[in-house]
């Protein structure tokens, strides 16, 4: 480094160095000499008294007397063909022709201004390089921070409300931690781990605990410092990165924010991104190129898992992918309870009071209304937070501009549980369905809340009586909606086309219609996906047109009248359920199977 460096700094002195003295010679030539006209030249030279004349294509300079001094000249040539017989005559005592020089001044001039313009770009980068890194000038060095193991103090304990996150977790941990106990039995350990859920939900925090827990160097980098403006400078960096990493090592690498380079290759308009695409390259060849043994463990966090591309998500890459939910009421309250220790809060407060009130509320959401409640009861010169404050707090966070459209008012509460509580309930009173697993109210990427029905066992064939409970069951929302409100909402528009598209597969696919009998009808696949679908001609009649609508629709229809009547007989049960979800917003299977069975 330093031998570079000084050869560095002898190129950036020559450079000056050339340059004031070629500023230096232009100006004392400019000063010197003196302009004439031709016409005083010549009658100069009449009278002998001109010295010395050097001649070039667009100029003539040298040396005349000018009240008994010599000066230097300069005039600009006419066609003279008699000016060498004239400067004989007139005896000048050395007199040549120059090389036409004025273009290498030139020249000499516009380098001279081109380096002046490199040398200001290199002290703007000398400059930035500066700012963020001891490593003057070199901006493909990463900007990651580090974080030694003795300074880290955040544990699995600081994080709240994703218990099953942390569990995933706590294998890597113990890995880093034996090493050795796992070289000798020989399993392959995940290189990568992805983390994905919303902002704020404490994807970051969740990785800097599993470095503290384990006592490992952590670095950290954001995947869009990667993404500059120089293509080359993003794999660059990567390198870097991974290079750091390995001399600390054991060592976490996070990269937050994946999805800005890990996008999917081809997708967007206009194609590529030559310097994306390469960043990736670069952080897919590391992962591939290092070995689990050798101490490294990467995680990346991303709320957008559906755009990275697929290279990165293959066997050996980030093959352990860990969903980090926005946490229900039980993982608000110890969320809370999490950062109250970090202020002065009044015993009376009851925290799972404001947990109930924050529905939607991410992590980063709850720590910023403990930190905003403190600054609130500071203002009033209070001795500790009350209820009061946190709920001053509330009502700002709820009113920031990016909270705005992720609010989830009690009223929509109560009817997203009563949807989900449709689906559940039917599911559990249904013949030949899956077992449900857990029901929740909190949102998960575009939808309200979810029902998770997961099978006992891997199935290939499926039965009319299967295809036709689940329909009933995707339905149960939008019928359990109608049969509680008597009024229905746009949230159930998902469910309908799902159904209408299992129903019409029943049609037209497996034969599983009386009327149609057991006939494909299928459309062609290719066709639909060149969007041809529209103007195809039928391979079969109008009158058979009609009957596959009457039958999606007869069927549809009976599926959803028979969660209706469901609904209706188990409206108690229904009630219960809803209950339970308000209080909880999440349950889990046996907890359902206890109040279906009470
Ligand atoms: P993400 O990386 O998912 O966007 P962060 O980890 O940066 O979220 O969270 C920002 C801050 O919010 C954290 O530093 C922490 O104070 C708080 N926070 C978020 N989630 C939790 C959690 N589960 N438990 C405790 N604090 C949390
Ligand atoms: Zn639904």
């Amino acid at each position: 480094m330093r031998k570079t460096n000084g050869i560095k700094q002898i190129f950036l002195w020559l450079i000056g160095f050339l340059l004031i003295a070629g500023i230096y010679n232009s100006l004392t030539m400019m000063e010197s000499e003196k302009e004439v006209p031709y016409s005083y030249f010549k009658s100069k030279l009449k009278n002998k008294e001109v010295k010395k004349v050097y001649i070039s294509n667009d100029v003539i300079r040298g040396e005349l007397v000018d009240n008994n001094k010599t000066v230097k000249f300069k005039t600009l040539p006419l066609n003279d063909p008699d000016l060498v017989k004239d400067m004989e005559a007139s005896g000048v005592e050395n007199f040549s022709g120059v090389a036409d020089r004025s273009w290498i001044t030139t020249v000499i001039f516009n380098i001279g201004w081109i380096l002046l313009f490199v040398l200001a770009w290199w002290f703007i980068f000398f400059r930035q390089a500066n700012v963020t890194g001891k490593q003057a000038m070199n901006f493909a060095k990463s900007k990651a921070r580090q974080i030694d193991p003795k300074k880290n103090k955040i544990t699995f304990k600081d994080v709240a409300g994703c218990d099953e996150a942390k569990e995933e977790l706590a294998d890597i941990v113990d890995y880093l931690k034996n090493p050795d106990k796992y070289k000798t039995l020989g399993g392959t350990l995940p290189k990568g781990v992805l983390l994905y859920g919303a902002p704020g939900t404490g994807k970051t925090l969740l990785a800097k605990a599993v470095a503290g827990e384990a006592g490992v160097s952590f670095f950290s980098a954001s995947g869009s410092e990667f993404v500059e403006m120089f293509v080359g400078v993003g794999a660059a960096r990567v390198r870097d990165l991974f290079e750091r990493a390995k001399k600390n090592a054991p060592a976490i690498i996070f990269v937050d924010e994946l999805d800005a380079v890990g996008r999917h290759r081809f997708a967007g308009i206009g194609g590529g991104h030559d310097e994306r695409e390469q960043t990736l390259n670069q952080l897919l060849i590391e992962l591939d190129g290092f070995e689990v043994k050798e101490g490294i463990i990467l995680i990346a966090a991303t709320n957008r898992p559906d755009v990275l591309d697929p290279a990165l998500l293959r066997p050996g890459r980030f093959d352990r992918r860990i969903n980090v939910p926005i946490p229900d009421i039980k993982g608000r309250t110890e969320i809370l309870k999490v950062h109250a220790k970090k202020i002065k809060l009044s015993e009376s407060v009851d925290l799972s009071v404001i947990a109930q009130r924050t529905p939607g509320f991410s992590g980063a959401d709850l720590a910023n209304i403990i930190n905003e409640a403190a600054i609130i009861a500071a203002k009033k010169n209070k001795e500790s937070v009350e209820f009061e404050e946190l709920e001053e707090a509330i009502e700002k966070t709820i009113a920031g501009p990016q909270r705005r459209s992720r609010i989830i008012s009690e009223k929509e509460k109560k009817i997203i549980a009563y949807h989900e509580a449709g689906h559940a309930l039917v599911a559990k009173l249904l013949k030949d369905t899956d077992p449900v697993h857990k029901i929740s109210i909190i949102p998960r990427g575009p939808a309200l809340g979810y029902t998770l029905q997961l099978p006992q066992e891997d199935k290939y064939l499926t039965s009319k009586s299967e295809i036709l409970s689940k329909l009933s069951i995707l339905l149960a929302g939008r019928a359990s909606e109608e049969v509680v409100f008597g009024e229905i909402t746009t949230g159930a528009g998902d469910d309908l086309s799902k159904a209408t598209a299992y129903a019409q597969k029943m049609v037209m696919e497996f034969g599983m219609s009386e009327k149609i009998g057991p006939l494909s009808l299928k459309k062609d696949e290719n066709e639909v996906f060149l969007g041809r679908d529209i103007v195809k001609q039928h391979s079969y009649s109008n009158e058979t047109a009609k009957n596959i609508d009457d039958e999606i629709k007869r069927i549809v229809n009976d599926a959803y009248y028979k969660a209706k009547s469901i609904l209706m007989e188990n409206k108690l049960i229904l009630d219960k359920i809803v209950e339970k979800l308000m209080e909880k917003e999440t349950i889990n299977g046996e907890e359902l199977d206890l109040i279906v069975n009470s």
